[in-house]
């Protein structure tokens, strides 16, 4: 189907955070598969994963026990406040257990009535029906029926607007701490705080979406830990397999106490070959080492955007973001920048708000980041040829 607007660059080969084209062209990526490649493309530690649970077993049905889910599941919840987990193969479908948990939640406590799941403007949530919904995206919902009941997009950061929205009909609030394809917005320590605060006062469960921001991206495991809360359910998602499809929705055992035996499945979700990879590539990602490593890189980014926003003001516009996950909000188009990028053979992806996000893999080097932040400069000057050829 023809749903993608595709740029014509074909890759046939990977190498941490290089990608080669079929005609042998070196890309630098610093969008890697969408934070999907956090561990960089051909990681050895993954392909010995994958290559050596091919070689047992791939799949058995979910009515078996399998000791990879129970394993990644017990890597998951030491790491984290969860003491369940269900496994995906996607976001969106984490997304989907994620409010499906919510929801029976209260109806198992005797409040069927409490249905609604609040989002905000610019979420991404995925593209089910109800990820769609609950990300109210107009342009993803159009043409795919009327806007399904129990959904309710509010301004994003709006303290007022969420606590004049919070009522008897409430189950849960979903957020992105930062988002991603809405271009980067982060939301305050103090934010993350008084959604914490409110939900505990009134009840409603707290879904944080970390697929994107998630799994050492920000430069903690999880970003909520910056804030010092905890939600009660979590979506994840992209880093958790490196490439491989692996998704997990997380929750408290008192959120998740709805679900019970029937009320949820998936023929894949949590397969063994899903759960080796996975069970590598947390390995990995929660690593004091990667993480403060995140954190440095993160920091030479920033300082050296905030250089490029001072001399291009005429291309950048504001930098934002946490860690690895940083927007450039452009005052030129930014599809054209990427473009300008791509000529620089480096790999940027777009987002919401007239932005590009990089989103390298965490084990970038220096060197490399580097070397990305020489070609945006080149696509800066690009951008800057090209807006003054149009005036
Ligand atoms: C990518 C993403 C999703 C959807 O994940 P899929 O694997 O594409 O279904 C959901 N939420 C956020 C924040 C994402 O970045």
């Amino acid at each position: 189907m023809g749903v993608y607007n595709r740029t014509p660059l074909a890759f046939e080969r990977g190498e941490g955070a290089r990608l080669f084209t079929t005609d042998g062209e070196a890309y630098l990526d610093c969008m890697a598969g969408i934070a999907v490649n956090a561990l960089g493309h051909a990681n050895p530690k993954l392909v010995q994963a994958v290559k050596d649970q091919a070689e047992k077993l791939w799949h058995v049905s979910n009515i078996f026990t399998i000791p990879g889910q129970e394993k990644l599941a017990k890597v998951l919840t030491d790491a984290t406040f969860a003491d369940v987990v269900f496994f995906t193969n996607s976001g969106a479908e984490a997304v989907e257990c994620a409010i499906k948990t919510a929801r029976k939640y209260h109806w198992a406590k005797g409040h069927p009535e409490r249905i609604d799941i609040i989002g905000f403007d610019g979420s991404f949530h995925g593209r089910t029906l109800a990820a769609v919904n609950a990300s109210g995206n107009a342009s993803y919902l159009e043409g795919f029926g009327p806007p399904m009941p129990g959904f309710i997009q509010l301004p994003f950061d709006d303290m007022e607007a969420l606590k004049a929205a919070v009522g008897p009909t409430t189950a849960a609030i979903i957020v992105e701490p930062v988002q991603g394809e809405g271009g980067a917005r982060c939301l305050s320590v103090e934010s993350l705080r008084a959604l914490r605060q409110l939900c505990d006062e009134t009840g409603t469960l707290l879904i944080l979406d970390e697929i994107q921001c998630g799994l050492g991206r920000t430069g903690k495991l999880f970003a909520y830990e910056w804030a010092g809360i905890e939600p009660d359910i979590m979506a994840v998602a992209k880093a958790l397999g490196g490439g491989f499809p692996v998704g997990a929705c997380l929750a408290t055992a008192e959120a998740g106490s709805g679900m019970t035996v029937g009320s949820h499945g998936s023929t894949y979700g949590g397969n063994p070959l899903a759960m080796a990879v996975g069970l590598a590539a947390m390995e990995e990602l929660n690593s004091p080492e990667l993480l403060a490593h995140v954190r440095e890189v993160a920091g030479y980014f920033t300082q050296q955007f905030e250089g490029l926003k001072t001399r291009f003001p005429d291309v950048v516009a504001d930098i934002r973001g946490k860690g690895l996950l940083i927007g450039l909000k452009l005052v030129t188009p930014n599809r054209e920048f990427m473009q300008h990028a791509r000529d620089q053979h480096l790999l940027i992806a777009g987002g919401g708000d007239n932005c590009v996000r990089l989103l390298p893999p965490l084990n970038l080097t220096l060197e490399e980041a580097r070397e990305a932040v020489e070609k945006l400069e080149r696509a800066c000057e690009a951008a800057r040829a090209q807006a003054k050829a149009a005036a």
